[in-house]
């Protein structure tokens, strides 16, 4: 049994010389036999490398692909969802929620030894989506991040009355909340229209990725979409795109805004890492070269970030 994790356009699983891509985000030299995309963040997946990989599986959820291919241009497309089970390739992948977006999944590749795939994950109760379940794994690769612990985030009902504060004390009424469209900006509508029991306005983006989650059973309360929120309003607007003044939530902000994030923090990558038991785990993202040495040292499980360089020696590891 040969197992090696590489960066090939994307994250490469290659188990007995059959190559799963995860994520691509450009075209990879070598063609995989079967493409998983975890979710619709440009960070995760871009169009062109599943169009030119046409013949290629594809294994996404249904709201997936409807943020990713709005024109329904992909061929050999095999729909999943938590729990599915999809033989290909001789290899079975089961795909279970990551609790990061609406229609996010975590893979997990299962032969003789069984490789886990977080992708972008949370493990938290929120008011949208269900968290991710911790896999057991023989060889994990996960998300870091926020694999640093200058990024360890207070629980959500802190955060929750670390907003409910904010919106109480604007002296005007009005607070414009900047967020990522997809994923917290859901979780900041629900917060304000459910628990403060308010009406927001959202922005176009905002209020387009709504409408998505209302169309997979999540329930986010009463708001209204507005192309320009005004300034006196309480309203949650796009992070890339924000007023000065706006209170930015994101886990970045863990310093001046709220750190109100669809990512794991700190101790919950940890958790996860540890308690799925993997034997060797790759780290990728932001803090992945700091998690892996965090990992080896404080807990001795053998760990390394997956290469950046498409030119990186593959990680052989069993
Ligand atoms: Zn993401």
């Amino acid at each position: 049994m040969s197992v090696k994790v590489y960066r090939d356009g994307g994250i490469v699983i290659e188990v007995d010389n059959r190559r799963v891509l995860v994520d691509p985000v450009s075209l990879p030299r070598r063609k995989p036999d079967v493409v998983f995309v975890s979710h619709a963040h440009s960070d995760h997946a871009r169009l062109r490398p599943l169009r030119v990989l046409s013949k290629v599986p594809k294994i996404l959820s249904r709201a997936t692909k409807e943020v990713l291919d709005p024109r329904g241009t992909l061929t050999n497309v095999v729909f999943a969802e938590d729990a599915s089970s999809v033989e290909v390739a001789g290899l079975t992948l089961e795909t279970y929620e990551a609790g990061h977006v609406v229609g996010s999944l975590q893979l997990a590749v299962n032969a003789s030894t069984r490789v886990v795939y977080t992708g972008d994950f949370c493990l938290e109760r929120r008011l949208v989506l269900r968290p991710a379940r911790i896999l057991r794994a023989d060889a994990l690769i996960i998300d870091a991040t926020y694999g640093h612990p200058r990024y360890s985030f207070p629980p959500r009902p802190e955060l929750y009355r670390q907003l409910l504060r904010t919106l109480e004390a604007a002296s005007s009424g009005g607070v414009l909340f900047a967020a990522r469209p997809l994923g917290t900006g859901q979780e900041l509508t629900a917060v304000i229209s459910l628990v403060a029991k308010l009406t927001p306005f959202v922005a176009r983006p905002v209020g387009a990725f709504n409408r998505l989650y209302e169309r997979y059973g999540e329930y986010l309360g009463s708001y209204v979409i507005h192309p320009a929120p005004p300034r006196d309003s309480v309203a949650v607007v796009p992070l890339n795109d924000h007023p000065a003044g706006a209170v930015v939530c994101t886990g970045w902000a863990v310093a001046e805004g709220v750190p109100l994030s669809s990512h794991a923090d700190f101790d919950d990558v940890v958790r996860y890492a540890v308690e799925s038991r993997a034997q060797t785990v790759f780290t990728f993202s932001a803090h992945a070269k700091y998690l892996a040495v965090f990992l080896r040292r404080e807990y001795g499980v053998e760990a390394h970030p997956v290469e950046s360089d498409a030119a990186s020696a593959p990680h052989n590891i069993f």
